[in-house]
């Protein structure tokens, strides 16, 4: 039996798991169960030693060293131990946290939540394009600022910041990096030296591994030092204890040399069927592309029909395709995008607005499909607009 499913075009919420890292992961839901730090005997050692080459494997896609890796739940975990863990730690000396409109929800209520502590927050504002402006960056560090937190690649919509830039301007202020790189890892090349990153978050379940597991590289020359969020036996160098679920790590582990042996081709690929896709869908009258059209990650195409109620769009199509307006985690609440609001995007445009997410599955025949089908459905819809306005 087949069953009939809506293509996939969701890539940002989650992505499906890569068979290689499914196969490395089977022995160690089977046969290789041990606890990884039982290490007086064999079957600990020996997913001991599965979880250090996972964690040298997850080190490498960053340029990083395997020490500086400590796993966590995913990215959300990974925001609040950096941010909450780096602000804690220094709180007697700097309280003062900077971030950024667009960001995820897990960093800006991480931040608000240290606000309530009594640091004090930036929120910066993006340019129209999404991007942040460095010169307004520089200007709201001061002597008090702990932290910085940037995402790499937005995960509504696409657009890249310029890490290296902001790192290299917390770095000649002293104050600390943290990116949030969920929707970057496995996709743009990342490197922790180069781009003068402290903190980064990573989420296994973004990047064609399993869900459940993520990292947080923490830099140790010069050492930055975390509070931890919990307490316990004291594994991941104190900052996360619990014990490690050595299959989750060693599907991670995988996935992230899978996505670096794949990256280049990937972005090639991904960046030929979003300009078909654009063509497509921008054919559509007063279709345009949210965010910067350049400094994208091509498999984010967030595109607004102003008129159109996107919900409507979705739910009409629903059937034949599966996107949504943004992000999981809100999508719930029918308020419109702040990530949207931030780019200045009037709340027209704002409603009317869809991210069609491609990735490692996607086909050039179902870039045509859902290009066409997203194109007639929105003219039909903007027809019985004006028809009922009329
Ligand atoms: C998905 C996502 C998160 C949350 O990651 P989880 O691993 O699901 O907790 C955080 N930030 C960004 C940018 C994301 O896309």
């Amino acid at each position: 039996m087949t069953l009939h499913r809506p293509v996939y075009c969701d890539y940002q919420a989650t992505t499906p798991l890569d068979p290689g890292a499914y196969d490395a992961m089977r022995p160690f839901l089977e046969d290789r169960f041990g606890n990884p730090h039982s290490v007086q005997h064999a079957y600990g050692r020996d997913a001991e030693t599965a979880v250090e080459s996972a964690r040298a494997e997850i080190a490498a896609l960053l340029g990083a060293d395997p020490r500086e890796i400590i796993f966590t739940s995913g990215a959300t975990e990974s925001n609040n131990l950096a941010i909450k863990g780096a602000a804690r730690f220094t709180g007697n000396r700097r309280r003062h946290i900077v971030t950024v409109a667009t960001e995820h929800k897990c960093v800006l209520e991480s931040a608000y939540a240290l606000e309530r502590e009594g640091f004090t927050v930036t929120v910066l504002p993006v340019q129209p394009s999404g991007l942040l402006d460095l010169e307004t960056l520089s200007a709201a560090l001061t002597d008090d600022t702990v932290l910085v937190s940037v995402m790499g690649v937005n995960n509504e919509i696409g657009v890249i910041q310029p890490l290296a830039e902001i790192g290299g301007l917390c770095r000649a202020r002293g104050v600390l990096f943290h990116t949030d790189c969920a929707q970057a890892a496995g996709k743009i090349p990342l490197d922790v030296d180069a781009m003068a990153i402290d903190l980064m978050s990573l989420s296994s379940h973004k990047m064609y591994g399993p869900k459940g597991i993520g990292a947080l590289y923490v830099r140790r020359r010069p050492r930055v030092r975390l509070e931890p969020l919990m307490s316990g036996g004291g594994q991941e160098r104190g900052l996360r204890s619990g014990t490690l679920p050595a299959f989750l790590c060693v599907g991670f582990g995988a996935a992230c040399t899978i996505a670096s042996g794949v990256m280049d081709d990937e972005r090639d690929r991904l960046a030929g069927f979003a300009e078909r896709l654009k063509s497509l869908v921008l054919a559509v009258p007063g279709a345009h592309l949210n965010g910067d059209p350049v400094r994208r990650w091509p498999g984010n195409l967030n595109v607004a029909f102003p008129g159109i109620d996107a919900e409507a769009l979705l739910v009409a199509l629903a059937d034949d395709i599966a996107a949504s307006t943004g992000s999981a985690c809100t999508s719930a609440s029918v308020e419109p995008s702040y990530v949207l609001g931030a780019l200045g995007l009037d709340t027209v445009s704002a409603a009317g607005s869809i991210r069609l997410g491609l990735g490692r599955q996607t086909t050039r025949e179902e870039v045509d499909f859902v290009g066409a089908r997203i194109a007639a459905m929105a003219r039909e819809l903007r027809a019985t607009v004006e028809v009922s306005a009329a």
